[in-house]
């Protein structure tokens, strides 16, 4: 009732939710009390109330990923990670606004409207999981999930100041997630502390036979690496995130943090990701390229939106999709159906596939001598709403210091470490695979 109450009286200014679902919430808390009324095992999430980015299934609640294509749709069933924390005994609140499809950097591409940035709502929240952080930001849950492809989850917790995680590749089920760029996605929580983050690792974490990229491993408990000690841990800096295009105030707060880290322990000492500038440019062929094939489901005939009065079903397809996809769903579909067409596909996607591999064996190179690298999340504090509507390649450039991370299938981590003209600033922590603890254990510095 308490997050209810706050969505009623900040949710107009800031435009987190895409829906709500108040009555089933309240009635499933009033199930839950009850439970441990009678005494009945208390879960490691009982009636903590969550919200849910847009683009992961939940069973008979409208899932709309950002699109008019899929406005009406309603899932015949729910997303792992949802199943998930519903078994931890957590409530869903509702369903948070993203950018149509999870493209973009600052939600403004929702086809239903902007969510504002809670500590300035003349700013983007930063995206596509602007609702979720921006939800979390504001009180309007005490935690919530993201998905993060090339950044969506640390770019948004650095703009609004929480805390958000993307796991591992392979670490969190990608099963009931609507698909944008397949070997890039992956869920992870936003949450207002460090603590809460390893609390929703703890639930989301682990094998799931639904989705075959899932990794079999272990998940450990992820509280054992909240033991604020950071000594002897070997930190790498790659000068490339450090370089010109770094707001200056970004980059006083993030030397701050090393600082600290340095006078607490830890060896910190600068090095190098060679392949970092052709990050971006591999990113934006391999995510559109697999987002134009993951987009051609939408036709009109299996769900979703289908457009009226056809002359027939090659006509409906292409009404359908006009109709319902939005202007950056479109230039994505068609630079990734350009990249994988015949003729174009060695020059373009494979030499990107090859390029990819480069920045990942740079990563491997840095963690043979480092446990951890750290950067700003991004270049800039949150960017002011419209600023970037018209030049798509300045949306682009907003992503420069998260991509590299889901190239790499790495865990990438946003600790807030200050502020600067009144607005957050996120620390980019990175680790090898399945080290999530390691980051874990420096972002705790910062609690
Ligand atoms: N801004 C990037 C893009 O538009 C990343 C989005 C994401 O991580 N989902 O592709």
């Amino acid at each position: 009732e308490a997050v209810f109450d706050r969505i009623a009286s900040v949710e107009e200014k800031v435009g987190a939710y895409l829906s709500r679902i108040r009555e089933r919430a309240l009635e499933r808390a009033r199930v839950i009390d009850e439970q441990i009324r009678k005494g009945e095992k208390i879960l490691p999430l009982s009636g903590i109330p969550v919200a849910i980015k847009d683009n992961m299934c939940t069973d008979g609640i409208t899932t709309t990923a950002g699109s008019k294509i899929l406005a009406n749709f309603v899932p015949p069933y729910s997303a792992t990670v949802v199943k998930k924390l519903d078994a931890a005994g957590a409530v869903m609140v509702g369903k948070t606004n993203l950018d149509e499809f999870a493209m973009g950097s600052s939600t403004e591409n929702s086809a239903f409207f902007t969510t504002r940035n809670p500590w300035d709502t003349s700013r983007v929240p930063g995206g596509s999981s602007g609702g979720s952080a921006a939800a979390v930001a504001a009180g309007e849950a005490v935690c919530s999930l993201g998905s993060d492809t090339g950044g969506s989850i640390r770019l948004p917790a650095s703009f609004c100041g929480v805390v958000g995680m993307k796991p591992t590749y392979g670490a969190v089920s990608r099963f009931g997630l609507i698909a944008y760029a397949s070997s890039l996605d992956q869920i992870g929580p936003f949450t207002r502390d460090v603590t809460d983050c390893a609390l929703m690792l703890n639930i989301i974490c682990g094998h799931d036979p639904l989705d075959s990229t899932s990794a079999d491993f272990q998940a450990p408990d992820y509280t054992q690496f909240l033991i604020n000690d950071v000594r002897g841990m070997k930190i790498g800096v790659p000068e490339e995130y450090m370089a010109e295009g770094i707001a200056p105030e970004v980059h006083g707060l993030i030397r701050k943090a090393l600082e600290l880290l340095e006078s607490l322990g830890a060896n910190v000492e600068y090095t190098t990701l060679p392949h970092t500038e052709y990050a971006l440019p591999t990113y934006y062929l391999i995510a559109p390229a697999e987002a134009s094939s993951n987009l051609a489901r939408y036709d009109g005939v299996r769900y979703g939106l289908r457009a009226e009065d056809s002359e027939d079903i090659i006509d409906m397809f292409m009404k359908t999709r006009s109709q319902g996809f939005g202007s950056e769903v479109k230039r994505r579909i068609m630079l990734g159906t350009y990249a994988l067409s015949a003729g174009y596909y060695d020059a373009y996607y494979l030499k990107a596939l090859k390029v990819r591999t480069l920045i990942k064996e740079d990563f491997d190179r840095a963690f043979e001598k480092y446990d951890l690298l750290v950067s700003p999340v991004s270049p800039t504090t949150a960017f002011r709403i419209g600023e970037k509507t018209d030049d798509p390649l300045q949306m682009y450039l907003s992503d420069v210091c998260t991509i590299s991370v889901n190239l790499a299938g790495i865990p990438g981590m946003s600790v807030p470490c200050g502020f600067a003209g009144g607005l957050p600033v996120g620390l980019q922590l990175m680790g090898r695979h399945f080290n999530e603890g390691t980051l874990l254990r420096a972002a705790y510095t910062f609690e």
